[in-house]
């Protein structure tokens, strides 16, 4: 089984500006807005979480989920802010005509409001027997384009632009690691 994935091209500027002019210290904190609507089920969601948090934590960087719509006010303004990093993901009900593929979700650093949307029913449709394994690394896939903020993907790993059932199977195992390049790529990104 292979899995198509498709990127938003705008590209998310002054990321890393704000992060090295703030000064960032201690841990990196990426806080992620998820915008369920009941949609997934509180327990996939639950574990998907942890899968995702476990694979940032990996490379040094914490992830803090948060339920709906972040306000105005929970962005990141210039030094204050606690997060280096505000995301926001919106589960989409039906599939976006433009994803006729297989593709099971897409990130466009620069959109206003849910910048990174995932099809559940097509995550859930193509692994019924491990939905928050897959999940957590659909979330985790599209978060790393959101800080990389640029079109690319790896050879290997969770950045992989396409998944085999060689990868899957190892998915089942373990989480599927980063590639160097992009451990260098996101932790640039939040200033480290
Ligand atoms: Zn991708």
């Amino acid at each position: 089984m292979t899995a198509k994935w498709i990127f938003g091209c705008t590209i998310l500027v002054g990321l890393n500006v704000r992060a090295q002019e703030c000064g960032w210290k201690g841990e990196p904190l990426v806080e992620v807005h998820l915008e369920n609507d009941m949609m997934v089920p509180a327990i996939i969601l639950n574990q998907a979480k942890g899968i995702a948090s476990g694979m940032f934590s990996s490379i040094g960087i914490r992830v803090e989920w948060k339920e709906g719509v972040p306000r105005p006010a929970a962005q990141p303004a210039a030094c204050e802010a606690r997060a280096n990093e505000v995301l926001a993901v919106e589960f989409d009900e039906e599939v976006d005509v433009r994803f006729t593929g297989d593709a099971f979700g897409y990130a466009v650093p620069g959109e206003p409001g849910a910048a990174i949307h995932i099809f559940y029913r097509r995550v859930a449709a193509s692994m019924p027997y491990m939905t928050a394994v897959l999940l957590g690394h659909v979330m985790a896939h599209e978060i790393t384009h959101m800080l990389e903020g640029v079109a690319r993907h790896s050879e290997e790993g969770v950045m992989k632009a396409h998944w085999t059932s060689q990868d899957y199977n190892q998915m089942a195992m373990h989480p599927l690691p980063f590639e160097e390049e992009d451990v260098e790529m996101v932790r640039t990104s939040l200033g480290l």
